[in-house]
């Protein structure tokens, strides 16, 4: 027992008399150096753009079928569920076949200054209309631009729910009637250790 401890003490002392764990901690900081991977600093938001991972819970979207049809049924166990209730749900009869049902969404928005991004919301659609996406660049000088509505939430997102995250993509201008974007270019992404 005695013996197991000595030796024991013995390689500790060897240990710290040959700074093994200094080289150690040196090696790893040279690997990340000599890396092909070495920077991992995100130049956003001009050069670069993070996509996130499928599972972010971004801005919400309001989804439709196939052929276009509105998924929102507007039964509001959404804003039911929401813990801070800043969804608004107001239904209306429709038989135009915008919807899958006859009744849907006349306004459907959500207060993002009060939204905890939590997920509530989508467990609980029935028909999976709405959906937490990845756009995370909510910021806005104006607390009216931060209530999104029906109309702005049906607009596909620019990162496809199919597409994979936890990529960088370059960053490209976009001309837009309210002035430049910059926008992710999807077609140019890379891994990158964030
Ligand atoms: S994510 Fe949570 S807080 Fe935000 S709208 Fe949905 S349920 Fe409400
Ligand atoms: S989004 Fe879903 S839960 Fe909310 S009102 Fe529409 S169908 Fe109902």
């Amino acid at each position: 027992m005695n013996e197991g401890k000595g030796r024991f003490d013995i390689m500790e002392l060897i240990k710290k008399v040959l700074f093994t764990d200094f080289v150690k901690g040196l090696v790893i900081t040279f690997g990340y150096n000599v890396s092909m991977d070495s920077v991992i600093t995100v130049k956003y938001p001009d050069e670069e753009k993070w996509i996130p991972y499928r599972r972010f819970r971004g801005l919400h979207t309001l989804n439709r079928t196939a052929d276009g049809r509105e998924l929102c049924v507007a039964c509001e166990l959404c804003s039911k569920a929401c813990p801070t209730r800043c969804i608004t749900v107001i239904p209306m009869e429709d038989n135009t076949g915008r919807g899958i049902s006859d009744r849907v969404a006349k306004v459907w928005k959500v207060d993002l200054v009060r939204c905890l991004f939590c997920g509530y919301c989508e467990d609980a659609c029935p028909t999976r209309a709405v959906r937490l996406g990845r756009e995370y660049e909510l910021a806005c000088f104006d607390r009216n631009c931060a209530v999104k509505n029906r109309e702005e939430l049906l607009r596909p997102q620019p990162v496809p729910e199919e597409m994979s995250g936890g990529v960088v993509a370059k960053a490209r201008l976009r001309t837009t009637p309210d002035g430049i974007e910059v926008v992710a270019d999807l077609s140019e992404t890379r891994k990158r250790r964030v």
